[in-house]
Formats: structure tokens, sequence, C-alpha cells
């Protein structure tokens, strides 16, 4: 973990390039000082390290992806609803299964449960690319919808069931899960280039384990992060809905 000194000297060149305001009043103000909160405490004083990733979650503005009646919300250390029973993930386990990932400019992902579009968009300025694929129409729709209002054009959208994977043959060189899986699903496994990461929740119960895989020449490694809360994903290699 870093130094609390080392972390206060990334705020403070955040706040000197600009990209840390302090305003007077009004929404604009409240959502700017919950989202450094957010950074220094929820990230910065875990184990979020890569200044990269800190730098895209300042810029990223969350209460884009969450409804109106959670917006107050869009900066707390948890998941939020954002309807058709689903949810938009903690900021922390967003930067967590991001850092996991070790991105950089040259890099396609693919992303299964696009949700709010927040990790989307996170990834989509991380990459050289981001395919991300959703169940629900409706929340595509909307995530498609902000992630045009932001800008963020290097996104493919796809409706359907992602645990069978991108629906043309292609190889990915990260791929991350973000609703929990019975086990990897085999057609994903596919789709990771070797030498490629992958990461999400994989477990049956109420509580799963965040998984990394790596895929070398002999197979899956896989390490185990931490403990972690997701829905669950459903789907031909996810779970079966009740
Ligand atoms: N990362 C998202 C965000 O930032 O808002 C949160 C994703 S939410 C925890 C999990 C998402 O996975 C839900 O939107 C859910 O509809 C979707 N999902 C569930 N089963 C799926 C499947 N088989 N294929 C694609 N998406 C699925």
């Amino acid at each position: 973990m870093r130094s609390v000194a080392a972390n206060k000297i990334r705020l403070q060149k955040l706040r000197q390039e600009g990209m840390m305001t302090v305003m007077d009043g009004g929404e604009e103000d409240r959502f700017t000082k919950a989202r450094e909160r957010m950074l220094r405490w929820d990230l910065m004083g875990r184990d979020i390290t890569d200044p990269d990733i800190i730098r895209v979650m300042w810029e990223v503005p969350r209460e884009e992806f969450v409804p109106e009646q959670q917006k107050s919300q869009a900066y707390a250390d948890n998941p939020l609803p954002i309807g058709m029973g689903q949810t938009i993930s903690q900021p922390y386990i967003v930067a967590l299964m991001t850092q996991q990932l070790r991105l950089n400019r040259q890099l396609e992902v693919l992303e299964i449960g696009t949700g709010s579009g927040y990790q989307t968009a996170i990834l989509g300025k991380l990459v050289k690319k981001v395919y991300t694929i959703e169940r629900v129409g409706e929340l595509a729709a909307s995530a498609q919808a902000v992630l045009s209002k932001l800008g963020i054009t290097n996104v493919e959208f796809h409706v359907g069931d992602g645990s069978c994977g991108w629906p043309q043959e292609r190889v990915f060189d990260r791929i991350i899960i973000t609703a929990a899986v019975p086990r990897m699903p085999e057609p994903l496994i596919e789709q990771l280039k070797e030498g490629g990461t992958m990461v999400g929740p994989v477990g049956g119960g109420g509580f799963q384990q965040l998984v990394v895989c790596k895929k070398g020449p002999d197979g899956l490694t896989e390490s185990v992060v931490c403990d972690c809360r997701f829905v669950r994903l459903f789907g031909k290699y996810g779970f079966e809905e009740a």
C-alpha cells in the first residue's frame, strides 16, 4: 500500500493540474467534494495506487450513471440500485477490478455486464477499445446514452447473454465480469488471449471471491483477491434464472 504522503502529493498534483477544482456551493460543488472524498478515502486510503485509475475516476462523473433519486449518494462507499433489480458497483470495487487488469492504451477489453456503464466508461478512458455485453436492453440503452454524452466513443455495445462471450469469433487482451458466476464461463476462457487476464466474482452463495485468472501456454492460473458480493450473472454459463 502506498504511503499517506504519496497519496497527498498525488491529490495536490491533480489540483495543480486544474483537475480538482474547489467551487462555491451548488450541486456541482457537492459532487466535486464527494468525488474528492471518494478518491482520498475509499480508493487511495485503501490499496488503489495506479495513478491512471485515480485520474480517470476523478474525470468520470459518477452521478451521471445513477438514477435521479440516487444522485446524492453517487459517491457513497457502496453499490447503488440502478433499476431492473441491478446495481452500479461500489467505486472501490470498480477501481480494484480495473487495477487487477493492468491496463494500457494498446489493449482491447471485453466487459460482461454493462449495467449503468460506469465501469465501461472507466475502461474506455484507459484502453484502446471496450466491447461490452448487457442482458437487459434498457440498461444497455441508458449506458450507451450516458457514454455518448460524455464523449466516450471507443465502446461497442451488445445486448445478449455475456456468459456465451462476444457473438463474433475473436479474442481479447482482458475480460472483466461484473456479476457473480458459479465458475469462470468456458466461452470467456476461450476468448481470452494467451498472456491475457480475466477478473470476476466467482461463487454460488450470497458472497463470492474476486478471482483473477491469467492465461498461459499451460492453461489458467487463478488467484483470489478478496471476498466480495455481487448480483448474479444469469445465462447459459452463469446461474439459472429462478
Ligand atoms: N459494472 C456495472 C456498473 O458499473 O454499473 C455494474 C454491473 S451490475 C453489478 C451486473 C450487470 O450484469 C447487470 O446490469 C446485469 O443485468 C448484467 N448481467 C447479468 N447477467 C448477464 C449476462 N448473462 N450477460 C450480460 N449481462 C448480464
